[in-house]
């Protein structure tokens, strides 16, 4: 077991708890410099020596992505726009971007924390890597390759995209480790085979470290046996991490028991998103995080609107930071129907666990006269045919997982659409008034 900082990595979890202590009251009084902040938190009767012990952390006012919108662009600056280096922005598809900005010393921490991840997760220099996270804008292309390289290992950065280019440049250069979103590497592995590529014969991929979307463990297992991973070895590792607190910076090591998220750069807490109060140890919350470490634009208790389950128990890689254990979905990708919550996750996790579908696959939720409707079109895995039987036993797993009834709807091999980014898996044609 290799680690990029050992020291760190395995400090003992009291040891941490001190040192997040004394950064996090130190951020208090970075942000507290922004007068966005600042007047928060004066509203809030706070000011920065008031933060003692883990008791006063209560004290300190929640931060929303709607509060990131509103100070676009930079209204949450905490140091100075001088000595920004760079600019990332998310897509901001739906409405205005989430935009994070770096000073050089932001960028060497985040740098430092992905070097880490990689490293936890089994990558050497010797590895040859190809990039496939976008680059521009997006986080997650430069964030990998700064890590990447940090690590010294060859990044090939292609982007995502040009699928048949990237399989060539595979075979071409020797590449052992791939990345991009899980549903982009799938997309991969499905067009191998339709070119008569085996992975595991023909390519050598040991090892991917997959980020930018929400992964199941079946989902996983499917990226390690489609593009060879585990018959090479490895396997595929899960990256977390969002524009809001830098972009990508977390990883499961070799033993994927978890997300290990770097506790001397990140507060971690696990809140029950109504009463906001912490959530019993295992138990499912919202994500909020703290970026301990930036100086630019570090945001405190960032409510990141992800249902998770955590843990501090030891893991058996030797590292004492806290790891994410599950991912639930998205607390705004639930969907109301018929006053019933359905987050997506849950049906990928019914439909993954049998094997003759394929991982295409989305919700449509339609309404007919004035009720909701839950359809779930689905394809067969490529040979495969769908019979009713199964598509009953699809419904009846369905209506106990999600305790409303949903209609499946096979689709030929196909005809669902393709994603070389965030797959997209539902369809609200609900009116909206
Ligand atoms: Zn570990």
């Amino acid at each position: 077991m290799a680690f990029y900082d050992w020291e760190t990595e395995t400090m003992p979890l009291e040891v941490l708890s001190g040192l997040q202590l004394e950064k996090f009251r130190a951020q208090v009084g970075r942000v507290y410099r922004n007068a966005f902040l600042g007047g928060r938190y004066r509203a809030a009767g706070l000011v920065p020596g008031d933060i003692k012990d883990w008791d006063d952390l209560a004290r300190v006012p929640f931060l929303t992505k709607d509060d990131l919108r509103e100070n676009y662009p930079t209204g949450l600056l905490s140091g100075v726009m001088a000595r920004v280096v760079r600019v990332h922005l998310t897509s901001g598809t739906t409405g205005v971007p989430v935009p994070m900005v770096y000073t050089a010393g932001d960028i060497e921490v985040w740098a430092a924390c992905m070097a880490r991840s990689f490293t936890a997760g089994g990558l050497t220099r010797d590895d040859v890597v190809q990039q496939a996270h976008g680059y521009g804008l997006f986080t997650g292309g430069l964030g990998f390759h700064y890590g990447l390289e940090r690590v010294g290992a060859c990044v090939i950065p292609t982007g995502s995209g040009n699928t048949e280019k990237q399989l060539r440049i595979m075979r071409e250069w020797g590449t052992t480790v791939f990345t991009g979103t899980p549903t982009y590497a799938l997309h991969v592995g499905e067009i191998a085979l339709e070119k008569g590529i085996d992975p595991v014969r023909d390519l050598g991929l040991r090892l991917g470290f997959h980020g930018g979307e929400p992964c199941s463990d079946e989902m996983r297992r499917r990226i390690d046996e489609r593009l060879g991973y585990a018959a090479h070895g490895g396997g595929m590792r899960r990256c977390y991490g969002l524009t809001e607190m830098g972009g990508p910076f977390a990883m499961d090591c070799e033993y994927v028991t978890g997300i290990h998220v770097w506790g001397d750069h990140y507060l971690m807490e696990v809140l029950d998103p109504l009463t906001l109060e912490p959530v019993g140890p295992g138990e499912p919350g919202e994500l909020v995080l703290s970026n301990l470490s930036f100086e630019a634009m570090p945001f405190l208790r960032y409510r990141t609107g992800d249902r998770v389950t955590a843990t501090v128990e030891p893991c058996p890689c030797g590292r004492t930071h806290p790891r994410i254990t599950r991912f639930l979905g998205r607390v705004d990708d639930m969907l109301l129907v018929s006053g019933t919550n359905v987050f997506p996750s849950q049906v990928e996790y019914v439909l993954l666990q049998h094997g003759e579908l394929s991982e295409h696959w989305r919700i449509v939720v339609g309404e007919r006269k004035g009720l909701h409707t839950l359809r779930v079109q689905v394809e067969p895995r490529p040979g495969v045919a769908l019979d009713e039987s199964l598509v009953a036993l699809l419904e009846g797993r369905l209506k106990e997982s999600l305790s409303i009834t949903c209609r499946i709807e096979p689709q030929a091999c196909g005809a669902l659409p393709r994603f070389e980014g965030k797959a997209v898996r539902v369809v609200d044609e609900r009116s909206r008034e």
